[in-house]
């Protein structure tokens, strides 16, 4: 494994000036890492042809534009692109390190062209990927909407997919864990001493999930959370939450919720009671980098939250924009888990597809490249905050939620107001408080955190028009 090829000090393990170790290294005494993977969504069926038609069934017959050997932009991931993300990453990997994965390892495709045994076969797939890279290292896998067959519809209690998942998960997490997993789709297990994951399984909230539309608490998992978040601040432990479809609002639409909207309030208000156990929450779903801040009833920032682009580059024909092939580092401190940092990489595919050579690169560091002192709610509020006022950071901010897909797309107006008030309210009367303000829901902050002004010239991209 690539774990001995790039032994300490990692300055020496990459020419590339990209790779080198940012100021405030991860080896420092007191910092922990962990890794994020989600959204892989192989699509087996992916083969170079002359037919470009052919090239993916996840395409569903849209001629794919520019096919090579790591995936094209119309194209779920080919297994040669997973495994390519796997091996870099296998060499930046220490045996301290996690890994958390947040789900959705089957391709985009009619439901009829899958089958719950085909989902099954393409979990083990992953997982075996997965298990074959990282031999040492414990992973946290969430479950996504499209590891359900049909997809979307998970159920509220036992089924094949809970019980397969729980048996190919068996090397990573414990009983208890595994016996809620088989039964609900989701679990909680201590990580080392102190710190505790939880995996959400937020399926049962999300909209097109027609089984739990009617339900107040679909499989118990509220009332579950609520118990888990209570016993782990009675332990003194911190929690990370981990799940596929986040909380809050999509930042490229507007007034519309991930999850199903009285789903995602009754969310919010236990995330705002707990916060102070929580330490950090990570999702998948979008496929695009995004980060949101969850604040309490009185404005105060109480949480982090942190949106993770995919491995897969897919996005639909009418789409203007897609992302690159993605994955991450969190470096956290084990004193009191809060996260300090985010190590972005990516792979251009458009250049790993012509050199046919998949160069990995670091695509940016959080902190150095907002000039942010930590990752705490607060300065990620003064971030968002900031972005009404200054378009140099909010353009990099949306660069980077494209995974550097394409800067002639930008995003001003009413696409840059979406954006910002999707990161600082997730709940309902906040959120629409903040649009009707035109971004400026900040207002009813206590003044201190910044002084926001009336912006001038809103610039309409095409994105305004979503
Ligand atoms: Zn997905
Ligand atoms: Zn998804």
């Amino acid at each position: 494994m690539g774990l001995l090829s790039c032994v300490v000090p990692l300055l020496l393990c990459g020419a590339a000036p990209l790779e080198a170790a940012p100021a405030k290294s991860s080896y420092l005494p007191g910092t922990g890492r962990f890794w994020h993977i989600t959204d892989l969504h192989l699509d087996p069926t992916y083969h170079l042809t002359p037919d470009p038609t052919k090239v993916c069934s996840s395409s569903k017959g849209v001629p794919a534009t520019n096919p090579g050997v790591f995936g094209d932009f119309l194209c779920d991931s080919p297994y040669r692109l997973i495994q390519s993300a796997f091996d870099h990453m296998a060499t930046l990997t220490k045996p301290d390190d996690f890994i958390i994965w947040t789900g959705d390892s089957p391709p985009h495709v009619p439901a009829g062209e899958l089958s719950t045994d085909l989902v099954v076969q393409v979990i083990e797939n992953m997982t075996e990927t997965i298990r074959q890279h990282f031999p040492n290292i414990a992973v946290y896998p969430a479950l996504g909407n499209h590891d359900y067959w049909p997809q979307d519809q998970m159920p509220t209690s036992t089924n094949a997919v809970y019980r397969a998942a729980a048996e190919l998960w068996r090397p990573w997490l414990q009983n208890e864990a595994l016996l809620t997993l088989s039964q609900g789709g989701f679990y909680s297990q201590l990580v080392k001493p102190g710190l505790r994951v939880v995996s959400l399984n937020t399926i049962l909230y999300y909209g097109p999930n027609k089984v739990t539309e009617n339900m107040t608490d679909p499989a118990g998992q509220f009332e579950w959370l609520e118990k888990t978040l209570q016993k782990a601040a009675r332990s003194l432990e911190k929690v990370y939450i981990i799940a596929h479809v986040p909380v809050g609002y999509l930042p490229w639409a507007r007034r519309t919720t991930a999850l199903r909207e009285k789903h995602n309030e009754r969310l919010v208000s236990i995330f705002r009671k707990h916060s102070d156990v929580i330490a950090g929450h990570f999702y998948g779903h979008t496929h695009r980098d995004s980060i949101m801040v969850l604040l309490d009833q009185q404005g105060k920032p109480v949480n982090s939250l942190f949106v993770s682009p995919a491995v897969t580059p897919i996005k639909s024909l009418l789409q203007p924009y897609s992302n690159n092939p993605a994955f991450r580092m969190y470096l956290y401190d084990t004193e009191d888990f809060s996260m300090q940092d985010i190590w972005q990489y990516f792979l251009n595919l458009t250049e790993a597809n012509e050199r046919q050579s998949a160069a990995w690169r670091r695509e940016y560091v959080l902190r150095e490249a907002f000039g942010l002192a930590d990752l705490k709610p607060l300065s990620l509020l003064k971030l968002g905050l900031s972005f009404m006022e200054q378009s140099t950071a909010f353009d990099s901010y949306f660069k980077h939620f494209m995974v550097g897909y394409d800067s002639s797309v930008t995003c001003g107006g009413a696409c840059k107001i979406s954006q910002v008030c999707a990161m600082l309210y997730l709940d309902q009367l906040a959120y629409s408080r903040c649009v009707e303000k035109g971004g400026r829901g900040g207002i009813h902050l206590r003044g201190h955190f910044l002084n926001i002004s009336h912006e001038k010239g809103l610039r309409v991209s095409k994105l305004s028009r979503l």
